[in-house]
């Protein structure tokens, strides 16, 4: 196989980054923009010994799963990596791909994982569900302002305010900042130069409140002429809090540190289940919440708390699920590595009336060994959620030596996920139940949680070190992101 050659391939699979992967005289291409099903023309871009990248030229025959994308600019934007294939077949490839890796990473039977998998859970309505939005302001190739995405490596916009899974408010938010821009002549910052004022707009909403934030992200102290957009911005129902975030710096981090409030509050408000979160725009919050409360409530069945008992929640972020927990649970224990997400997690418990948690900042790796080691603490139930590495050994060592009755896991990363299992697995907990919950339709993001019971108190005590060879996946998965992009 060589570069430039034309290729016919039949798409067999999605690789974790949304490309089609086919094969052509054994050889594996990896296809953006063509999907399981489809038969295509592709041109071969890159080479290696067994695998290669090759570009979509025609596809010759479409997927029968094949749809038409709400959104017409959503091979170019880069947010969603499947949207023109159906939601139905969406979370079919998604299922499948927990289970794969449960196989062939985690080491457990085909069968049994099939026999214990809950079916995934979808949205009921997979566009529009995202409460979030950051678009970058600038100026498009004929120098209008704009606001949108960028294209490609390059610093001008594309122009796209009608994002399909974000909330619709975000386009008449955005077309109302850009109409005083021009009327205001208040110029966008551009990136090269460092010169301008507007760098982005950030949008949030609260699905069950309705609140609604905007944020304008300038490069300066203040936003001329304000009260014009304040006037025009107040209109939109909902709206809580307009707040500009300074951000002076030559970088690519959005946000600064300093915020300054033009109307209403600092903070909207929403809630997961009936747990109510205060919101500011520097705080985390999961961004869909309507699947992240189907999820914890997942975790909090899998957890099957008993009066009395005790919980840790490890990687607890803004203690949502910890709160979660501490509704059943006698008492809860939080640990989380950013600061900040403590501090909101303290204000969570507090402003919901539960005083049966306790947050701890550190890594979860130190402070569950430290506090096992000196303060002999202990479990009923542990839930980990950590980011998509996975748990670091020596959380999962002290997870054994503790022995929990259950263990919890919700996971971001299904690889990371299965070489976790086979490691508790090993050390004395059956793996009872598995269940996707798709939290981000449309992209391959893969969210999954996992009920481990302990069946027996073997290597409990000991170090538990099996080498799950995660290098092959990674390796695929790197050599897509430094050569596929
Ligand atoms: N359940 C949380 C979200 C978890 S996301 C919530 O509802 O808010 C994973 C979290 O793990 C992030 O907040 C991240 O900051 C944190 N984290 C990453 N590495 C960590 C570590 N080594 N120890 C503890 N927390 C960590």
């Amino acid at each position: 196989m060589n570069k430039n050659d034309y290729v016919t391939v039949t798409i067999e699979d999605m690789s974790t980054t949304g490309e089609g992967i086919g094969k052509a005289d054994g050889f594996t291409l990896f296809i953006k923009d063509a999907y399981v099903g489809d038969t295509v023309e592709a041109k071969v871009m890159k080479a290696k010994k067994t695998y290669g990248f090759a570009k979509l030229t025609k596809i010759i025959t479409p997927s029968p799963d094949r749809v038409t994308p709400r959104c017409p600019i959503h091979k170019a934007c880069g947010g969603c990596q499947i949207q023109a294939l159906s939601y139905n077949k969406q979370l079919e490839l998604k299922d499948k791909i927990i289970k794969n890796d449960l196989v062939r990473i985690g080491g457990f039977e085909e069968e049994y994982i099939n026999s214990i998998t809950e079916p995934i859970i979808g949205m009921e309505e997979p566009y529009h569900y995202r409460n979030k939005a950051q678009y970058p302001i600038g100026l498009d190739k004929e120098g209008n302002v704009v606001a949108g995405f960028y294209a490609g490596r390059t610093h001008s916009i594309i122009p796209g305010t009608d994002c399909a899974i974000g909330v619709p408010e975000n386009k008449e938010i955005l077309e109302m900042i850009l109409a005083y821009m021009k009327t205001c002549k208040v110029a966008p910052y551009d990136e090269k130069s460092g010169k301008g004022l507007v760098r982005h707009v950030l949008i949030r909403k609260g699905f069950k409140t309705g609140e609604i934030m905007v944020c304008v992200i300038i490069n300066g102290k203040t936003l001329p002429k304000s009260e014009i957009l304040v006037d025009k911005l107040t209109g939109i129902p909902g709206m809580a809090s307009i707040s500009l975030n300074i951000n002076e710096k030559n970088t690519n981090v959005i946000m600064g540190d300093t915020l300054k409030t033009l109307w209403g509050r600092d903070y909207i408000e929403d809630y997961i289940d009936d747990i109510k979160f205060r919101i500011s725009p520097l705080s985390f919050f999961q961004v869909n919440p309507q699947q992240t409360e189907k999820l914890y409530n997942k975790a909090l069945e899998y957890a099957g708390i008993q009066p009395g008992e005790t919980v840790w929640d490890l990687y607890c972020g803004i203690g949502t699920i910890s709160l979660f927990m501490a509704k059943k649970a006698e008492r809860v224990y939080g640990v989380e590595i950013v600061p900040e997400a403590i501090e909101d997690a303290r204000d969570n418990a507090r402003i919901n009336g539960l005083d049966n948690a306790t947050f701890y900042v550190g890594k979860a790796e130190e402070v569950l060994p430290e506090k096992y080691e000196k303060e002999g603490i202990f479990a009923d139930v542990i839930v980990v959620d950590p980011p998509r590495k996975g748990c670091d050994k020596d959380c999962l060592d002290t997870i054994l030596k503790m022995q929990p009755k259950r263990v919890v896991y919700v996971s971001c990363d299904p690889a990371t996920l299965s070489r976790d299992l086979k490691i508790l697995a090993a050390g004395g907990y059956e793996l009872k139940k598995v269940c996707g919950v798709d939290q981000f339709g449309h992209t391959m993001h893969v969210e999954s949680i996992a009920l481990l019971e302990r069946v027996s108190n073997r290597k409990a005590d000991a170090k538990v070190h099996i080498d799950v060879d995660l290098e092959d996946y990674y390796r695929i998965k790197d050599a897509q992101g430094k050569d596929g992009k």
